[in-house]
């Protein structure tokens, strides 16, 4: 099944000079997918990223998620979808300072219908990502990388359709970015569809598939036969 197509999709900042970070992209992903997207700083992942997950709106052309076009929604009406059917991991985790991992992890749950459930949901989550027993600590009483897994927790517990993560390993050192791939190589492997930019390559061996961008389009496309798994040493 098709998770999301994009036709054509153009991206244009600014109203005097115009920046063009997306030139046409035209792109479709499956469900059940890991694709990592490349490409040198400014070449627009975070712009499609922020597209795909509904945080902004194509300029020119079309996106559809699960089969529907929602272009028509209110900017209300798609926090509500992306609140509902995304999980996003930002590069510098985004958690909330003063509060526990628990909280942290529940909050997507808040206003959902789900919220009766979501101390269950938040202890499944916060176990999937290996931190139970830091469950009652606050974000500066973690490191980095556990930090991000509080972040992964977070996107996972409304069972989102679909996981971004733009460079989630960007703040880490090699042993916690490597963590942070094998948790998104398990959740891929439970099903979860994830879409992850970096631009470390060690950390994009991890996906089945590689987008390559440049200047705003897409420039490669590949599928990685040869997976190489945790324990390779391939983030020594
Ligand atoms: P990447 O994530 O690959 O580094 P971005 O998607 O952040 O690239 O940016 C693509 C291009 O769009 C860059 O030239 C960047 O300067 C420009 N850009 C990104 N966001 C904005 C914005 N909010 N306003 C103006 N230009 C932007
Ligand atoms: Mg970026």
């Amino acid at each position: 099944m098709t998770l999301i197509e994009t036709k054509n999709i153009v991206k244009e900042y600014g109203d005097g000079i115009v920046t063009r970070a997306l030139c046409g992209v035209s792109l479709k992903i499956e469900k059940g997918e890991f694709v990592a997207i490349m490409g040198p700083s400014g070449c627009g992942k975070s712009t499609l990223m922020h597209i795909l997950g509904f945080l902004d709106r194509p300029t020119f052309g079309q996106y559809l998620f699960e089969g529907e076009d929602f272009a028509k929604f209110s900017d209300d009406e798609l926090a509500e979808i992306r609140n509902e059917k995304i999980g996003f991991v930002f590069q510098s985790y985004n958690l909330l300072p003063r509060t526990s991992v628990f909280d942290n992890v529940k909050l997507p749950l808040f206003y959902s219908e789900k919220m009766q459930k979501s101390d269950w949901l938040a202890k499944e989550a916060i176990s999937a990502v290996g931190l139970t027993a830091r469950i009652d600590h606050i974000p500066g009483q973690l490191s980095g990388g556990e930090q991000q897994r509080v972040a992964i927790a977070r996107a996972l517990v409304n069972n989102p359709s679909l996981i971004l993560a733009d460079e989630p390993t960007g703040n880490l050192d090699s042993k916690g970015g490597q963590q942070i791939m094998e948790i998104l190589d398990e959740l891929n492997g439970k099903g979860h569809t994830i879409v992850v930019v970096t631009h470390e390559s060690e950390t994009a061996r991890f996906a089945k598939r590689i987008l390559k961008m440049k200047d705003g389009c897409i420039i490669g496309d590949e599928k990685v036969n040869q997976r190489r798994k945790a324990g390779d040493g391939i983030l020594k």
